[in-house]
């Protein structure tokens, strides 16, 4: 039986093209700056992304620990989305690491929480934590993939600017969000201080993410990433599948157009729920109305297809590379089987 695994793009594999760019990648030791491959992909991110420097690291929870530790001091906060990735899966490593509290608040990605962000602003009193950092989300995970277009994130970026604060875009899908936005990722990132991404999520890198920010804001990510054990020797071997991921993104397209199937073909099935409005990019949210999650995921499961869950009664797919059109008609297929037995 064929598995169609719509748990994560994470689970994309090099391709053979890939893989050969990989083999033949041009490398040296990355910790005395000398890896050619890692330092094209770090110039390459960084024009993409339109900021003076980039990092390549580990992973996106590394991007995202690491710009949270270099612009923070112990003892500061950082605002963030109640839904945002940093909060939820990041091993409360802002804490843990840089000693910084998060405080999260609702609708931060929309008309609604913007306008009453100002009020989460600490007033610099010498009872309160210093608000120093705002992490926004492009795409939003936990919110199914919803974007946050670019007048909005300047309406942050002006506000976090007239109280002095930093903005860092989590952007581990942000040529995800950018398509759907039809803009460049770099209309977004002019929006932010510092940004991440992911190489190794629908853009089919099998490691690897970038934080990218001005130059000073870089050297001394560079410096805290080797602090957390993150400088790697020969890692144009990695990178090389970076930079041929950013070669061509243009294949995003399509799985944007198999999530939009997916979530049209589910809509229309007795006891399952879809807010189509809120499929924007390549995740479809699903609630379950009349079975177990974890019932329906095991009856999936029997029948090849995985999916993740999402809160206790949503199930989440997420397209990518590696399930094909077809794929996505079979397990629609599946699902209506289980739904209507
Ligand atoms: C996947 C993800 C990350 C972290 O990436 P890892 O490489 O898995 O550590 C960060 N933010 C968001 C929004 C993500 O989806």
């Amino acid at each position: 039986m064929k598995t169609i695994d719509l748990r994560s793009d994470t689970v994309t594999k090099p391709t053979p093209a890939m893989r050969q760019a990989m083999a033949e990648a041009a490398v040296g030791d990355d910790v005395y700056g000398e890896d050619p491959s890692v330092n094209r992909l770090e110039e390459m991110a960084a024009a993409v992304m339109q900021k003076e420097a980039a990092l390549f690291v580990p992973s996106g929870s590394m991007g995202n620990q690491l710009a949270i530790m270099t612009h923070c001091e112990r003892g500061v906060e950082v605002i963030c989305d109640s839904l945002a990735h940093v909060f939820h899966y990041e091993m409360a490593a802002a804490a843990a690491l840089s000693g910084v509290q998060l405080h999260p608040i609702d609708n931060l990605h929309n008309e609604a929480g913007i306008a009453s962000l100002n009020e989460h602003i600490r007033n610099p009193q010498d009872f309160f934590p210093r608000t120093r950092l705002i992490c926004l989300e492009n795409s939003l995970n936990r919110g199914g993939g919803t974007v946050m277009p670019p007048e909005l994130m300047a309406e942050v970026y002006r506000l976090a600017q007239e109280y002095g604060l930093k903005v860092h875009l989590d952007g581990a899908r942000i040529f995800n969000a950018a398509l759907a936005l039809g803009c460049e990722p770099a209309a977004l990132t002019a929006h932010a201080d510092s940004v991440m991404f992911c190489l190794s999520k629908g853009l089919g890198a099998p490691v690897g993410s970038i934080l990218a920010g001005s130059r000073q804001f870089i050297d001394q990510a560079r410096r805290n990433r080797k602090m957390l054990g993150g400088g790697m020797r020969q890692a144009g071997i990695l990178a090389a599948a970076g930079i041929f991921a950013l070669e061509d993104t243009s294949f995003l397209a399509a799985d944007h157009e198999k999530a939009q199937y997916l979530a049209q073909e589910l809509a229309a099935v007795p006891g399952l729920k879809v807010d189509l409005t809120k499929v924007q990019t390549n995740i479809v949210l699903v609630e379950l109305e009349v079975m177990p999650l974890q019932d329906f995921l095991q009856k999936l499961r029997q029948q090849g297809v995985l999916a993740g869950g999402a809160g206790s009664a949503a199930v989440r797919f997420v397209t990518h590379r590696d399930v094909s059109m077809a794929d996505v008609q079979a397990a629609v297929e599946i699902i209506k089987g289980i739904m209507l037995n």
